[in-house]
């Protein structure tokens, strides 16, 4: 038996969406390019995909553009961004500490290309200050990123009120979110938040891996990264994945049909095993925020004197799939930068793990883990001990 509490890193597909997309590989295999009906068929299944992602964030269906992942979307919106404003004087960009690798290593890159950027710190519990970012806003800022949901600790950052911000600005400051870890999971309005861009994946809500898409609010000009045969109104070009975008479709439907049941199975779970360690009275520390600041689907806890990675092989052996927030405990290069950047000490650093749920998961499997990982860590911390 496998418990999978690791729901941020992938997610099974959902029984749907694998046979939307099978039916669409055997039945529906035209090229949606394609102008007999086979293709046609194959155009609407895409356009009936968009127009679910669309309502999903309050946006129009043509400010939905599929992608590979979420990581292309991320790059995608930085790097187009740049390139339509190569003429321009702004040279300037704005990220916080905590972003997902895929913006980190973006920024980087157009740092390399002559870029200024402004890396913001969180507070000590992982929130972003709006305040922060929008202090290092200058004339020269091209863009702000910041994502929603942290996909370390499940906090959620107040990208309404940067958004609001710079658009009250007088100067245009184009905003970005990565929205990987909270597309269809938690409400998002683009327009009520000003959001010039946003990005998502399939494969973190039960759609395969491989299909991403991001919003372009409709006006703002961004180039392609891909030049091609023209697909996605000449801005992503290539063949698009046709199953990919059907699963992703239904499960993005079925992510907003079930969104609360969903969220109050994962609440339940997140409690059970909070409550099933609180019980085996083993010393515990939260990294993340269990009231409205946080999401009941992701929670990080540090177990002090128990190291992260040996803590996973433990938990490993009896079934139970959870994410280290470390790789290694003595290597300060690859502890979670996300946590670095919260300040934590480095017990709390090398004792991380997170736990992220789906809505398939269980109270009792919560109880199980619980049960397993406090038992691993009194035989580490005992080992330790002699
Ligand atoms: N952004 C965030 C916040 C993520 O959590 C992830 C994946 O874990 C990504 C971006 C990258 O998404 P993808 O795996 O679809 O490239």
């Amino acid at each position: 038996m496998v418990i999978y509490f690791d729901n941020s890193a992938t997610t099974q597909v959902s029984e749907k969406a694998a046979a939307k997309a099978l039916e669409v590989m055997r039945q529906n295999y035209g090229n949606p390019s394609s102008l007999y009906s086979l293709g046609l068929a194959a155009e609407k299944i895409v356009q009936d995909a968009r127009e679910k992602a669309a309502l999903a964030i309050g946006a129009q269906a043509e400010e939905i553009y599929f992608t590979g992942c979420g990581t292309e979307s991320n790059n995608w919106a930085f790097k187009g961004l740049a390139e339509a404003n190569r003429k321009g004087k702004k040279n300037h960009l704005v990220i916080t500490a905590i972003e997902h690798p895929a913006i980190l290593q973006t920024a980087k890159a157009l740092e390399n290309h002559g870029y200024q950027v402004s890396v913001v710190m969180p507070q000590k519990d992982g929130r972003m200050k709006a305040s922060d970012l929008l202090a290092k806003v200058k004339e020269e800022t091209l863009l702000v990123s910041c994502m929603h949901v942290n996909n370390e600790t499940g906090v959620i950052q107040p990208i309404a009120e940067i958004g609001c911000a710079l658009a009250a600005l007088s100067h245009k400051v184009y905003f970005h979110v990565d929205a990987v870890q909270s597309f269809a999971k938690l409400p998002i309005d683009v327009k009520k938040n000003k959001i010039d861009f946003l990005s998502a994946s399939g494969h973190k809500i039960h759609a395969p891996k491989g299909i991403g898409l991001l919003y372009v609010k409709k006006g703002v000009r961004i180039l392609p990264l891909l030049n091609g045969g023209g697909q996605e109104k000449g801005m992503r070009s290539g063949t698009e994945n046709v199953p990919g975008i059907a699963a992703f479709g239904v499960a993005i439907a079925e992510a907003l049909a079930q969104r609360k049941i969903r969220m109050q199975g994962m609440q339940a779970v997140c409690e059970a095993l909070c409550t099933g360690l609180q019980k085996e009275q083993i010393e515990f520390y939260s990294n993340s925020q269990m009231d409205e600041n946080g999401v009941p689907y992701i929670l990080n806890l540090s177990f002090p004197g128990a190291p992260a990675e040996v803590l996973l092989h433990y938990l490993e052996q009896d079934g139970i799939c959870v994410s280290a927030g470390s790789a290694c405990s003595s290597r300060k290069d690859i502890f979670s930068h996300v946590l670095q950047a919260m300040d934590l000490p480095k017990e709390r650093l090398a004792s991380s793990l997170r736990f992220s749920f789906s809505g398939s998961n269980t109270v009792e499997e919560a109880q199980i883990v619980a049960k397993s990982l406090a038992k691993a860590v009194r035989e580490i911390r005992g080992l330790r001990m002699k």
